[in-house]
């Protein structure tokens, strides 16, 4: 780790004093990479080629080969669940969340021995104390077929499962099973949300909104590209969870740098957002990084961050008091540190 300069430490830590939340935050994609050193030393003897800070990935694809490549033989227990989720969280602790949701990908359970509540409550005994964690799964566009169709219906009635998300290929046809089952969550209690304009443009966005009912998108940053979708998710309340880092190193629509991200007009035109790491085994971010981008990069004002700190904790599934100390701390923090503008 380089030293820290003095110009950067005293916004660092003005970040880390925000309390806030992390709500795009896929477990496989955290995996730490000392576990996988543990596990196959010879094989993970030198730092993974994607960690070099000019890496950029070439296509959705290659990021799938090289999460195959990784981490595809890693989960393979609960266990191995509970040890993951044990670091990750810590470090999101480190950094000032009070609230997590991350996801798993469901899947992964067709070739494991344990079963989802047993995944679920390994990834949920691995959260410190003071931290409130949802557990999602997460599952693809063509994740409903076979055995997977009868683990997803199973996984509804899990009373350990906070949610579901729909991921992995966005340009895979939306089949007509997705908005079915994403209704009949809702009826088991679940909330749902779902990958959207990452690849895809505003009209998928409006597609999923339609067919699958969610009021969180995970993205969805080309929605910027339609003034009309862009009304529709302030008119409906609908949040994003945006993850400007991962955007830059996908470089998705055309996004090579942070200053390219559309994040800055989603926020001036009055969406909620919020941001989170994604994957930051595969990205080599942190949340800090990600404030840090956008006060950097962006322009974001220290009362701005402040803002995009209150909208992740606004999304947060927590009972309105709880809540309420969160936004009560988050106002102190914003007084005191307000002079250094
Ligand atoms: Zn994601």
């Amino acid at each position: 780790m380089p030293a820290e300069s003095p110009a950067v430490a005293p916004l660092r830590e003005f970040i880390r004093a925000l309390p806030k939340a992390e709500t795009h935050l896929h477990m496989e994609g955290a995996c730490p990479f000392e576990l996988l050193q543990r596990a196959d030393p010879v094989r993970h003897a030198r730092p993974p080629v994607f960690w070099e800070e000019s890496f950029k990935y070439t296509s959705f694809n290659q990021f799938m080969d090289l999460y195959v490549a990784y981490c595809g033989e890693f989960f393979t227990s609960a266990e191995r669940y509970h040890d993951a989720a044990r670091i990750v969280l810590a470090t999101c602790a480190a950094q000032g969340c009070r609230y997590v949701e991350t996801s798993f990908h469901l899947p992964t359970l067709l070739s494991m021995k344990d079963t989802g509540p047993e995944v679920i409550r390994a990834i949920k005994a691995a959260a410190p104390r003071g931290l409130e964690l949802r557990v999602f799964a997460g599952m693809c566009h063509d994740t409903y077929q076979g055995a997977g169709k009868d683990l997803v219906d199973d996984a509804l009635s899990w009373p350990e499962l906070d949610g579901i998300d729909l991921h992995g290929c966005e340009d895979l046809p939306l089949e007509p099973w997705t908005g079915e089952v994403w209704a009949r969550a809702r009826r088991a209690g679940k909330f749902t949300k779902a990958h959207a304009g990452e690849f895809m443009g505003a009209g998928f966005m409006e597609r999923i909104l339609d067919e699958l009912g969610v009021t969180r998108i995970e993205h969805g940053i080309r929605s910027v590209e339609s003034q009309a979708t862009l009304a529709r998710l302030r008119r409906e309340g609908i949040a994003l969870d945006v993850c400007p880092l991962s955007n830059v190193k996908l470089a998705v629509s055309g996004i090579r740098s942070m200053a390219d991200h559309p994040i800055r007009r989603l926020f001036d035109a009055g969406i909620t957002v919020t941001v989170s790491s994604d994957d930051p085994f595969f990205l080599n971010n942190t949340l800090t990084q990600e404030y840090e981008a956008l006060h950097r990069d962006l322009g974001f004002s220290r009362s701005e961050l402040v803002r995009v700190a209150e909208n992740s904790l606004r999304v947060a599934l927590v009972p309105e008091h709880v809540r309420g100390a969160w936004l009560n701390e988050l106002a102190d923090v914003a007084v005191r540190t307000a002079v250094a503008e």
